[in-house]
């Protein structure tokens, strides 16, 4: 394989949005996990990315190549004696997520596009350890709802603007279609990446990076500037064919 070691992107890429990989899915990333450490980056909670990738992977997989990086980068974890284990975790103190609750409020207020006392689907505001998700429809919105919320993307540019404005000491980016990830400053997926490469000893030049969301403003973006090498993908299907050209070289 011409590569060292893969690193994907979970929603969109390998997976529907917020839906757990396929079993065709599964196949392959077990195959690939079989010949070359790989690593899956999400703005998701570590529990959510066990259950949606982990836990889909067949019986006999070789888990110990597996490096999961929650919360856009902000913690590493890695399977090894049969359990996982944290290699970092850059968790946010009970006053930092205070403090981000207020700048979401002030925010949001501000640019009126999500009154917080409407009824949501789930919380709109999640803690996340080394994270704080803002959902403009809750954390349980169905897909069909959150495509029709920002289709151009102002609402988000907008809202991402005023984020950052009111919280300059935190990284605000943008999640899926409708959601915000507040961590501590410089922490992203590149960040995600760089830590990763150094964990396993492998340079980032020898890796590559599959995303759907890779381009200018997307959430896979800043990864270039680590100079990994990079494949985009508009849908799981075609990260599927990916891995099954990779596997055959
Ligand atoms: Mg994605």
């Amino acid at each position: 394989m011409k590569y060292r070691s893969v690193i994907f992107d979970l929603d969109e890429t390998l997976a529907e949005s917020k839906q757990p990989m396929s079993e065709k899915m599964a196949g392959v990333f077990a195959l690939l996990l079989s010949r070359v450490p790989v690593a899956v980056i999400s703005g998701g909670k570590f529990s959510i990315m066990l259950a949606h990738v982990a836990n889909r992977l067949p019986e006999g997989t070789a888990t110990d190549n597996l490096y999961i990086l929650p919360t856009c980068g902000a913690a590493l974890y890695e399977y090894k004696n049969e359990s996982w284990h944290a290699v970092y975790e850059e968790t946010l103190s009970d006053i930092d997520m205070e403090v981000i609750e207020r700048g979401i409020e002030r925010a949001v207020t501000k640019t009126e596009l999500i009154d917080l006392r409407t009824p949501s689907h789930g919380e709109r505001i999640e803690r996340r350890g080394s994270q704080v998700t803002l959902s403009a429809l809750g954390q349980t919105a169905p897909l069909s709802e959150k495509v029709l919320w920002d289709p151009e993307r102002t609402k988000r540019t907008l809202l991402h603007a005023t984020l950052s404005e009111e919280l300059p000491q935190f990284s605000v980016k943008t999640g899926g279609t409708t959601s915000f990830d507040i961590t501590k400053p410089g922490i992203d997926k590149a960040y995600g990446v760089t830590k990763f490469s150094e964990h396993v000893g492998i340079p980032v030049s020898e890796m590559l990076y599959v995303g759907d969301a890779l381009f200018p403003g997307g959430n896979d973006a800043v990864v270039i500037e680590t100079g990994i090498s990079t494949y985009a993908v508009t849908r799981p299907d075609e990260t599927y064919s990916l891995i099954e050209e990779l596997l055959t070289t």
